[in-house]
């Protein structure tokens, strides 16, 4: 089918050389007609008028073919309308006329054209024939089809690519249909990138309801479908370095097992879902694993750990969930009714000896366990009271499982609040002390006072100081109570006939400060006191946690003038051998070995070595918490030398001390 163009009257050769044709009826869409005025002039048909036969001038361009011969028709031509003129005695070049037609054919005027020229889209119109009437091709996209022969043309005529024509059929079909609109989308290559166009077709249908026009626009989408392609790469490595920062956040890099924030995770889903069905936690400290790591090469501590981690990984037991809950500790969250059970067996486990390259090791563990939903309901809580629990049991050495017991909770919210109140600023305006009678054991004469603080708390009440000084202790705040103690009594015993002296009590902590003895003596210095009326006390613990220090500081004190008395003994770990090796110049014997004294046998041998002890190292020795003249008379014909208790003298407010020696 040849693309078509009216005429008036005669067909111009030069259109029919280009193959137009003679439209077929009135309603044909061509944008132009064409007159050809030297056939006019030569058929003597003049003055002629623009027919009225349907060929609407004004909304068309008139294509005007003329020569010198008929050039004086060009003044019968209408005012008003669009001509193009085509000189032929000026012998107009074909080119010409090729563009002036692709132009009208593809465009309806310059301005249009512009505007169509920077659009990337593909747009087609076609008759109900399935021929095309008009089309846009994207300047940017090489051209398959000739504009000239295209118009006009049947669809399967087209040169078109194989998916365009399929895109244009669908869009037939589904304009055909009920749907009457239609999407797809079809990749066109343009030699260097693929070019992706979505298309849509819409009818524009006659007056009588059939089918007049189909257009077909395919709206260019490359860059959206790049930026989709690239954003679903993005997506996707996202994913995976989300996933990789999951994996990393949840596990731990020594061992390879869960760590503490996935073991928190699971125990919230878990007791989500639970019911009410009883879990156990179970939390496990290796006791020996940080002195092993502090002591050995570097990586030991890491391969001890791994293998201790594979234990608990190769136990196959579906319901138990293991995790590493901190540097020595794991954790093993199981249900409640196997839990008793399981948690002694993992514990012999984990205690088999550990065979790194270089040594066996021996493994010592404790652990404490809490039960959901009887101590705790939600995870937090859940995992705090197995941490009172483990705490307890290390502490206190006694279990080595340790369930959790409420009584533990208190326990520890008081030591909370004790510790609280230790850490405010004027904390020694609530403190006093009291002084304890140490009698010569055949004059009874006073000798020594032992220096005990008190504590009457607003808050809390009276605190005993077994529980506050310990805490006072782990918090350091000890070190600064202990110079307001030394600084008050110092001003007490100033005012003391000269033989009498203090009996003061030093922490572990506070011997191990390096200043101490400096300190201690510009502060009695204050006081005008000499170092002679003081006697530390101290404990067998600091001499075997730091031997070579402890025994540093108290040669310092020796030095100075103190005298040194070593508390609690025979409570301790140490033999009683090395008694000589230490510059002590009294020991105390602890209380507890005087509660049953002497009718229990083990004490009395007890009490019988060391008095026999000290009398061969000629080191004073002073029996404590002596209640009962019995005692005194035995202790006595054992050359023990000095005597401390109840019996004799509670410890003493002040006042109640100054009267004695008014
Ligand atoms: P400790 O150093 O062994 O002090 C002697 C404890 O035995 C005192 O208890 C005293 O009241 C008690 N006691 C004395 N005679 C008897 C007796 O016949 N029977 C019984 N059952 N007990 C007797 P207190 O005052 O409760 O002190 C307890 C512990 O608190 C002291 O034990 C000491 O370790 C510590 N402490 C007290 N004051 C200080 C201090 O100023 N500094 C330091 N670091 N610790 C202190
Ligand atoms: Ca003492
Ligand atoms: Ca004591």
């Amino acid at each position: 089918m040849k693309p078509q163009v009216s005429y008036w009257k005669y067909m111009p050769p030069e259109l029919a050389e280009l193959g137009f044709a003679t439209p077929v009826g009135n309603s044909t869409p061509e944008p132009c007609i064409a007159i050809d005025l030297d056939s006019i002039h030569h058929n003597g048909n003049r003055p002629f008028s623009l027919p009225a036969d349907g060929l609407a001038l004004e909304s068309k361009t008139t294509l005007v073919f003329y020569s010198d011969r008929s050039r004086h028709l060009l003044n019968d031509l209408p005012l008003s309308g669009h001509f193009e003129f085509f000189d032929r005695s000026a012998s107009f070049s074909k080119q010409a006329l090729q563009e002036t037609l692709q132009r009208l054919f593809t465009g309806t005027d310059r301005s249009a054209e512009t505007i169509l020229h920077s659009i990337d889209d593909l747009i087609f119109v076609f008759s109900s024939e399935e021929r095309l009437l008009w089309y846009h091709w994207p300047s940017n996209l090489p051209s398959p089809i000739d504009p000239i022969t295209a118009i006009g043309s049947h669809l399967q005529r087209l040169p078109l690519p194989e998916s365009l024509l399929q895109a244009i059929e669908q869009g037939f079909t589904a304009a055909r249909s009920e749907e009457r609109e239609h999407a797809i989308e079809i990749t066109l290559e343009d030699g260097h990138r693929k070019r992706t166009f979505a298309f849509r077709t819409s009818l524009q249908p006659s007056t009588d309801g059939s089918l007049d026009r189909i257009t077909l626009t395919g709206r260019e989408i490359t860059d959206l479908v790049e930026a989709r392609t690239s954003l679903s790469n993005l997506t996707e490595e996202l994913e995976n370095s989300f996933l990789r920062a999951f994996e990393l956040a949840f596990t731990d890099r020594t061992t390879g097992m869960p760590n503490k924030a996935a073991l928190m995770q699971t125990l919230e889903m878990t007791m989500e879902n639970h019911g009410d069905e009883s879990l156990a936690l179970l939390l496990l400290h290796v006791r020996n694993l940080s002195n092993i790591g502090n002591s050995t090469r570097f990586d030991t501590g890491d391969q001890i750990l791994k293998t201790l981690a594979d234990r608990l990984k190769n136990e196959t037991n579906r319901q138990t969930f293991f995790a590493r809950y901190g540097e020595d500790e794991f954790a093993i969250f199981m249900p409640g009714d196997m839990a008793t059970e399981e948690s002694a067996r993992l514990l012999k486990l984990m205690e088999a000896p550990v065979k790194t390259d270089t040594m066996e090791f021996t493994i010592s563990c404790t652990a404490g366990m809490a039960f959901f939903p009887e101590d705790a309901t939600s995870m937090e809580p859940l995992v705090q009271s197995a941490e009172i629990a483990l705490r307890e049991a290390s502490e206190t050495g006694v279990e080595k499982v340790r369930t959790f017991s409420p009584e533990d909770r208190r326990r520890l919210t008081f030591a909370m609040l004790v510790e609280t109140e230790l850490l405010r600023p004027n904390i020694t305006d609530e403190m006093s002390l009291v002084y304890q009678p140490i009698v010569d054991a055949v004059t009874r004469k006073i000798r020594y006072f032992e220096i005990l603080l008190r504590w009457k708390s607003p808050t809390l009440g009276v605190v005993p100081p077994d529980i506050f000084i310990s805490l006072a202790e782990k918090i350091g705040v000890i070190i600064s109570l202990t110079n307001w103690m030394i600084s008050q009594c110092s001003q007490v015993l100033h005012q003391l006939p000269e033989d009498i002296c203090f009996s003061i009590n030093l922490s572990p902590v506070h011997l191990l400060v390096p200043t101490l003895v400096d300190d201690i003596v510009s502060l009695i210095d204050r006081h005008n006191m000499r170092p002679e009326r003081y006697k530390i006390e101290i404990t067998e613990e600091v001499i075997i946690r730091d031997p070579v220090e402890a025994t540093q500081r108290i040669r310092g004190l020796k030095d100075q003038g103190f005298t040194i008395a070593l508390d609690d003994f025979g409570v301790g770990f140490s033999g009683l051998s090395y008694l000589g090796l230490l510059p002590v110049d009294s020991i105390k014997i602890d209380r507890s070995f005087l509660e049953h004294y002497p009718e229990d046998r083990r004490s009395s041998a007890l009490v019988e070595a060391i008095l026999t002890l000290t009398s061969s190292f000629n080191i004073e020795s002073i029996a404590e918490g002596v209640e009962r003249e019995d005692q005194i008379e035995q202790l006595k014909r054992l050359g023990c030398n000095m005597l401390q208790g109840f019996l004799l003298s509670r410890p003493l407010e002040e006042s109640a001390m100054m009267a004695m020696f008014a």
